[in-house]
């Protein structure tokens, strides 16, 4: 019992870890959204504020994240 209970506390931790601004440590978040995008969801959600949509010029260095109380960008975008 002490294994299961184990792997469940890990996996509800994993699961329950919200990512939060380094700046002001806020978690509401953007979503960076790269490229040409005509999705309706997707439009959708940028309308909305949980996407921001920043153009098509994508690096390595682009952020994933923005923080949208102090305007941060941060993360990396995963690539694989
Ligand atoms: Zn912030």
């Amino acid at each position: 019992m002490r294994s299961l209970e184990y792997s469940k506390g890990k996996s509800l931790d994993d699961k329950t870890r919200k990512k939060r601004c380094p700046e002001c440590d806020s978690n509401d978040l953007s979503l960076i959204h790269y490229g040409y995008i005509n999705d309706p969801d997707a439009m959708q959600q940028i309308e909305s504020g949980e996407i921001e949509a920043d153009g098509c010029c994508v690096s390595d260095e682009s952020p994933k994240w923005k923080c949208r109380d102090c305007g941060e960008q941060f993360g990396k975008i995963n690539w694989s």
